[in-house]
């Protein structure tokens, strides 16, 4: 894992995604249907379920309600980008606290 404040600053897992305050965009692949997630709220998600923040992983999380609808099955194609954009879903955050743990932990 990247140390936080060293190197390029890209982004790996939700975590990191929050840490650098950079939103978290989640487009199907199929229908190129999308939403903008905050990345605090979508960390303290990930944390509380136990899943892992990998982009790679993270991205199964993710199934298209529209794409499902027409098929009639969870279609799971999702592709996770950062943005700057307005997060469109905001998820119960993290307490200030839980948060400054997380980032003291990291950066280890
Ligand atoms: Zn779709």
């Amino acid at each position: 894992m990247a140390r936080y404040g060293d190197g390029p600053k890209t982004a790996n897992t939700v975590f990191e995604a929050a840490a650098m305050h950079q939103q978290v965009k989640v487009m199907c692949i199929e229908c190129r249907h999308h939403a903008v997630f905050d990345p605090h709220g979508l960390w303290w998600l990930f944390e509380r379920r136990g899943w892992t923040g990998q982009f790679a992983m993270a991205r199964h999380r993710f199934w298209c309600r529209r794409c499902s609808r027409l098929q009639g099955t969870k279609v799971k194609q999702a592709m996770i980008t950062l943005t700057s954009d307005r997060a469109t879903i905001i998820l119960e955050r993290p307490s200030e606290r839980t948060w400054k743990r997380a980032i003291d932990r990291y950066r280890g």
